[in-house]
């Protein structure tokens, strides 16, 4: 088993705390077997508390991917991490005090047969006007990396700029 930790990055302007809008989010990643060596040719998603079954004998309790390599056959799975009250299933993302991005965690995935190589902002994300607390729920990335807006209440224009992520052993 590998824990592996999807971590993103992006210029911010007049907005904090972005994460997926719901628990339920479903992540698109990419993954690759680690007994061939080969990349799975489309995005898979994942879902945070999927609760599905392993096949593989021997393997117990549940997971939120299963997945049968298509090359060698063997089965994988990955599972995100149980959520605490200080660590949620998605970890909102600020820039730094100094307007600086840095790369922070967004959410933790046990994976097992698998490694996660890449992934996709696709679907509904939200965040927070730093002026004026306006919520903006709604957010869709365009080419997955930008999205911009207007705070009415604040007066000030919101972005979200040159979004990216990595994989890293958490
Ligand atoms: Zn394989």
């Amino acid at each position: 088993m590998t824990k592996l930790a999807l971590q993103i990055k992006a210029q911010m302007e007049n907005v904090k705390d972005l994460r997926p809008s719901t628990d339920d989010y479903i992540l698109m990643v990419k993954t690759k077997c680690i007994s061939c060596r080969e990349e799975h040719p489309r995005l898979v998603g994942i879902k945070p508390g999927s609760e599905l079954e392993m096949t593989k004998q021997g393997a117990r309790g549940t997971t939120d991917l299963v997945m049968k390599c298509q090359f060698c056959k063997r089965e994988s799975s990955a599972k995100f991490e149980e959520p605490t009250p200080k660590t949620p299933w998605w970890r909102p993302y600020s820039m730094s005090e100094d307007g600086v991005a840095e790369w922070q965690t967004l959410c933790v995935v046990d994976a097992r047969g698998m490694d996660l190589v890449g992934w996709e902002a696709e679907g509904t994300w939200a965040c927070t006007a730093s002026e004026s607390g306006t919520k903006f729920e709604e957010v869709e990335f365009d080419d997955g990396t930008e999205w911009t807006d207007y705070d009415e209440k604040g007066e000030v224009p919101v972005s979200i700029m040159e979004l990216e992520g990595r994989w890293v052993r958490a």
